[in-house]
């Protein structure tokens, strides 16, 4: 594992090393949502703890815990909604428009991506979206301003129209299966790329950590971006211990990319 700290020498080198690949990877976590305004996971501070998701074991069960978890989700958006795509998300879109990389695979759920102008389906969701909801069961999307209608007109825990079932924020909560069709899409785009870049996460949370490894078993060159260590670090070739904003722009090849206002609340 080599270590740069120098931001001047990181961007200078990751330019370079995108420049020369023929496909690059990325993938991204929390870390690269945080100069956007939306806090991380594990920073100390975080008020995700105060509005931990609700395990969804604990969602299904219980109709309580369903108003709960819409009560954190929407208290989250209060805080969050609005907020607009980063320095690294910008890059991303523009290297994705150049055709250098196909694919973000994201475990973030706020739609940033998309709202820098990376094409729905560039972006590979792991953990879901939270800028949206559907019924757990048949699948039916609700967009959120209309269960928050629901909620607040005096059903706490709305259900679906077509089925019954639960309605829930669109994203993968802890204690439900990651989707089958994501994470065999994200191992194709670490396969098929010589350079893999992980972009702000901690790299803790398996399975979208182990992302990274079949990538480099495949052939990949791991560079991790992150200001702190990370899980991941001793298998990397690079790691990049600066922030994220800061080098990421030296990929981005476009003045402006299109931003699109509706994929914007999150939780
Ligand atoms: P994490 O919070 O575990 O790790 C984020 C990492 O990014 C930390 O190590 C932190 O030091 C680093 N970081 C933060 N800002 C940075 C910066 N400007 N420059 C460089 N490094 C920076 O996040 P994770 O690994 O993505 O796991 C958290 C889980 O929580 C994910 O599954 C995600 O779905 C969810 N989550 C999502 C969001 C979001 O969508 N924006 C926000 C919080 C949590």
């Amino acid at each position: 594992m080599r270590l740069i700290t120098n931001i001047g020498q990181a961007r200078e080198e990751l330019a370079r090393y995108v420049r020369q690949a023929d496909r690059v990877s990325f993938f991204t976590g929390a870390g690269i949502s945080t100069e956007c305004g939306i806090p991380d996971f594990r920073s100390p501070g975080s008020p995700w703890m105060d509005n931990k998701p609700v395990d969804f074991r604990d969602f299904v069960a219980s109709r309580d815990m369903r108003a709960e978890a819409w009560r954190r989700k929407f208290a989250m958006d209060d805080i969050y909604q609005g907020s607009p795509p980063g320095r690294g998300h910008r890059a991303i879109a523009s290297q994705i428009a150049s055709g250098k990389a196909e694919y973000v695979i994201t475990q973030n759920i706020d739609g940033l991506h998309q709202a820098a102008g990376v094409p729905q389906e560039r972006v590979i969701e792991l953990h879901g979206n939270g800028t949206y909801a559907r019924c757990i069961h048949c699948g039916l999307r609700y967009e959120l301003h209309a269960v928050r209608a629901r909620v607040a007109a005096g059903d706490p825990a709305p259900d679906c129209d077509a089925c019954g079932a639960p309605i829930k924020s669109a994203t993968i909560s802890f204690g439900q299966a990651m989707p089958q069709e994501e994470m065999e899409r994200a191992q194709s785009a670490a396969i098929d790329c010589d350079i893999f870049l992980s972009i702000g996460s901690s790299l803790v949370v398996f399975p979208a950590a182990s992302i990274p490894l079949i990538a480099q078993d495949a052939g990949a060159m791991l560079i991790i971006l992150n200001r702190e260590p990370t899980g991941l670090d001793e298998h990397a070739d690079l790691v990049i211990r600066c922030d994220i904003g800061d080098v990421l722009s030296a990929l981005d090849t476009q003045d402006s990319v299109t931003s699109s206002p509706e994929t914007q609340n999150i939780g």
